[in-house]
């Protein structure tokens, strides 16, 4: 019995398995995953689950007896350590091997971590990946602490709400000009920044972190670039992540940013494909990587209808949120080579949404407490149209009409 071998056990493998399972009942499914919880839901770490708003239970994306009852086998604290094509085996850490049919990455990606000639082995510097990860963070969520972020981008941004609204003293720092760089506009950005520093949150953008010192083996001051010396009682880094390729690659396969596939999810082995943080795919012309739960949940989908049925191409249709405060922030499409940004005033001072135009075609939506211009538009860009500038900037303008 080989079947099919998923490596990693998170969102992109647990939403394969579902699908696989819907569309083919006999062939074996195995899942080898590190950690050592079934498969779970990241977003609410940065959110609900750090400020224990939410259990354990509800992170889980399927409870336990779903994978017997679908004869779905989850070896879980078990890490992949090689591929071999040729023998069509994999190597497990137990010592053990596994063989497959067909195999699939979906090893996602882990934090890109602060040099250790800053970190020094010092207590207190935290990550937000895991579900311990998010325990650890959430034990250091006290009234009057003193907390620095490192990077803004969503995980700073999201914990530095959390922080906040826990009533903590929250500094962050973000090495390039302005938060949100890599994914958002000036006016979004504008827009976060205002809205953080309504709750307290002083920001240091084009700041770097020069030097952490500790007391007892833990952090306890910060000195940026700028010169700011901070008394600190913990430290939160969210400065982007490093797709967990390095198995891939190892084995012969293509690594670009990302392990390479084809519309169809697959790498150049027919055999093996991949899906979620992991995968690099071509949108536009363009090398991607999307990090997100859609994509993984989308690509996985299509990995498991791939397998089973005539192949169809994988079409990214991205979107996005993010909690921070009372704001909901709903991205639809992919702003890549915007010129343009058009302001969509809501009726109310927090309502906003950023429309991005490349010429007149319009590429994607950030939209603040604005859900149904989200909808709208998520909806415009899938079916490959467009609004037209003045449309947009006119907010008396039902955009519904445009369906
Ligand atoms: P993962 O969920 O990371 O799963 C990969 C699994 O593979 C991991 O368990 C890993 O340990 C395991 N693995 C890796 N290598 C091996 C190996 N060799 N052997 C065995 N197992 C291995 N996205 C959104 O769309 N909206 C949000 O609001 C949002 N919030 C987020 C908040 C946080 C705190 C984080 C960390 C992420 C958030 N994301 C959000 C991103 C989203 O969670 C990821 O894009 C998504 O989890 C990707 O799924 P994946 O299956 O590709 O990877
Ligand atoms: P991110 O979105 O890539 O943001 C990291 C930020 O840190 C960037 O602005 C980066 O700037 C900055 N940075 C890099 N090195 C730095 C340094 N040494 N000092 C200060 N700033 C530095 O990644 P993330 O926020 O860490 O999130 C990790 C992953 O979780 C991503 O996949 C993200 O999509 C996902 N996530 C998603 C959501 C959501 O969708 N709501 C929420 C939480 C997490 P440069 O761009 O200039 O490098």
């Amino acid at each position: 019995m080989s079947g099919v071998v998923v490596i990693g056990a998170g969102q992109a493998a647990a939403s394969f398995a579902v699908k696989f399972r819907s569309l083919n009942q006999t062939t074996a499914v195995t899942i080898v995953g590190d950690e050592p919880f079934l498969p779970y839901q990241r977003p609410p770490l940065s959110k609900k689950y750090a400020t224990r708003d939410m259990s354990r239970d509800q992170l889980l994306l399927r409870p336990e007896n779903w994978y017997g009852d679908n004869d779905v086998i989850l070896r879980r604290g078990v890490s992949v350590s090689a591929v071999n094509r040729d023998s069509k085996t994999i190597k497990l850490d137990d010592g053990n091997e596994m063989e497959w049919d067909k195999l699939v990455f979906a090893t996602g990606s882990r934090p890109r971590r602060l040099p250790e000639t800053l970190a020094k082995g010092l207590g207190g510097i935290h990550y937000l990946r895991s579900l311990e990860d998010a325990d650890a963070f959430g034990d250091e969520l006290l009234e009057g602490r003193n907390v620095l972020i490192v990077g803004g981008g969503y995980i700073g941004l999201e914990a530095a709400a959390v922080c906040a609204v826990r009533g903590m003293n929250v500094t962050l720092v973000e090495a390039s000009e302005r938060i949100l760089q890599r994914v958002a506009c000036k006016e979004t950005s504008d827009w976060f920044r205002a809205l953080h520093e309504k709750h307290g949150v002083v920001f240091k953008e084009g700041v770097g972190l020069d030097d952490l010192s500790g007391e007892d083996g833990r952090v306890s001051q910060a000195t940026l670039s700028d010169g700011t010396v901070l008394n600190v009682d913990f430290v939160l880094v969210g400065i982007g992540i490093v797709p967990n390729a390095e198995l891939a690659k190892a084995a012969g396969l293509e690594v670009d940013g990302g392990i390479v596939v084809d519309a169809f999810c697959q790498t150049r082995d027919k055999d093996i494909f991949a899906a979620g943080d992991c995968a690099a795919f071509f949108q536009g012309g363009e090398l991607t990587r999307i990090e997100s739960v859609p994509n993984a949940i989308d690509q996985a989908t299509a990995v498991a209808i791939n397998m089973n049925s005539e192949p169809v191409p994988y079409e990214a249709k991205p979107w996005f949120w993010s909690d921070q405060y009372d704001v909901k922030l709903q991205i639809a499409g992919l702003n890549r080579g915007y010129d343009r940004v058009v302001v969509r005033q809501g009726n109310t001072s927090n309502t906003v949404s950023h429309l991005y135009y490349k010429g007149e075609e319009l590429l994607a939506v950030d939209a603040m407490n604005e859900p149904r211009v989200y909808m709208v538009s998520k909806r415009l860009l899938e079916a490959g149209k467009s609004i037209s500038v003045e449309q947009a900037m006119d907010h008396e303008f039902d955009l519904k009409s445009l369906l």
